[in-house]
């Protein structure tokens, strides 16, 4: 590729744009990378991409689960915007009038292809990938029987090998793994797993123990949980060799210095790190602090950027990368000033919303300070510029930030220019028991 900056080009000339690889691993907590906090020897490829591009090290999403949280990062507006989301039995879609990057992307010529493996990915059902000319999705009735890793990489590397001589392309691939149930490949098993476990089948995260344990049916003891946790550590370490296989062969292909690389997360995971398990239920760093990682060779040094962003700013970033226009509707911002060592000059403070097991909840995260708003529940304020864990809850005690932090929120909702509710999603019988399947049962209310 040859730096778009300076071959500006006349009217209808053509541009040298890169082709962008947008790789979503469910469900993968950002302390579990090697690079950042986690297990040393867990993740060496996405640290070897992390060690070649920018690691933004403060990253957040903006729902604790898939649907909601996708859709931000296609369209750059927060879910109480894009509409997208929901909760169990009431889930919603994309609303119709907001633009996705994936249709910028399209607009100039790009070829665009999604490979998922959960129905909340659906373009028709749920709208997020709506814009893609293609979208290879395998949905599975149970989260046992998915796509695993391997397949995935596979499918991604296959369209790539066809589709390269046609131009740039913008592919999202999204691994369902390491999301529950956790069941390892063998040889990452016996590495990750407790060593009771090593050797044997006993998994954790099946439909039945997920709606018992939401359901109040199933309280799993701590020391369950740790050999769960060993388990998705496997299951991430996996994730990471399948990311490395997929790099390993744009770079055979010759495309790994053409392109633009994006890993990131839609959110992350809980172990009891506030007394709960999986994800969808709260708004703590668990589960919206995201890997991301993004590797441009041909326009971004290796760095690692520590203040805080969001993945509304990433269809902002990709945009500047590939010289697209940046559609008026997106609210976030390029991360590209702040990727070549500019300082901030404006903050990038951090709303979250949605609950996908109950009454939404919404987070407001600003100046080292975050706000959690539950309804019918008491706010809660944490500084986590001192307590990353959000384990001190300083709502009564420091009165005058919970009152700055409330005030910001109020005025941000009250200021959001596109309010969106999203349509209720139509969901036939057969779509509701799958799932039923994977554990998302629910009747509308
Ligand atoms: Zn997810």
């Amino acid at each position: 590729m040859v730096a778009v900056a300076a071959l500006l080009p006349a009217c209808g000339a053509e541009v040298d744009r890169p082709s962008v690889v947008m790789v979503v691993g469910d469900t993968l907590r950002a302390d579990k990378l090697s690079c950042m906090e986690g297990p040393e020897g867990l993740t060496p490829y996405l640290d070897r991409i992390a060690a070649q591009g920018v690691r933004f090290d403060q990253a957040r999403s903006h729902a604790p689960w898939t649907l909601p949280s996708t859709a931000s990062m296609l369209t750059s507006l927060h879910p109480e915007e894009h509409g997208a989301g929901g909760r169990l039995g009431r889930f919603t879609t994309l609303d119709a009038e907001v633009e996705t990057v994936v249709k910028s992307f399209r607009d100039l010529g790009y070829r665009t292809h999604a490979i998922v493996n959960v129905l909340f990915l659906d373009p028709k059902l749920f709208g997020v990938t709506r814009d893609f000319e293609t979208v290879d999705q395998q949905v599975f009735e149970t989260n046992v029987d998915v796509r695993a890793a391997e397949a995935t990489t596979r499918a991604a590397l296959e369209w790539i090998e066809a589709n390269r001589d046609d131009g740039p392309f913008f592919l999202l691939v999204h691994y369902f793994d390491p999301h529950c149930v956790y069941a390892p490949p063998p040889a990452f098993r016996q590495r990750w797993a407790t060593p009771a476990d090593q050797q044997g089948e006993w998994t954790f995260g099946t439909r039945p123990q997920m709606v018992a344990i939401r359901d109040g049916e199933l309280s799993p003891a701590a020391a369950t949980i740790e050999r769960a946790e060993a388990l998705y550590n496997g299951e991430v370490s996996y994730l990471d060799a399948q990311i490395g296989r997929l790099d390993d062969g744009l770079a055979s292909m010759g495309q790994r210095d053409e392109l633009v690389l994006v890993v990131t997360a839609d959110h992350g995971e809980e172990f009891l790190d506030h007394g709960g398990f999986e994800h969808g239920h709260t708004l703590y760093d668990e589960l919206v602090r995201v890997p991301l990682l993004i590797r441009a060779p041909a326009r971004l040094k290796p760095e690692v950027v520590g203040a805080p962003v969001r993945h509304i700013d990433l269809a902002p970033t990709l945009c500047e990368l590939c010289d697209l226009p940046v559609p008026g509707q997106f609210v976030g911002r390029s991360l590209v000033p702040l990727a070549d060592g500019a300082p901030e000059l404006e903050r990038r403070p951090t709303l979250a919303h949605g609950n996908m097991w109950a009454r939404p909840q919404t987070s407001w995260t600003s100046a080292g300070w975050k706000l959690i708003v539950r309804e019918g529940a008491p706010a809660q304020l944490y500084e986590v510029a001192v307590d990353p864990g959000e384990q001190r809850d300083l709502a009564a005690s420091r009165p005058e930030e919970l009152t700055r932090l409330q005030a910001e929120l109020e005025a941000v909702e009250r200021g959001m220019t596109a309010l969106r509710r999203g349509e209720a999603a139509a969901l036939d019988p057969r779509t509701r028991e799958v799932l039923s399947g994977l554990g998302y049962g629910g009747e509308d209310e």
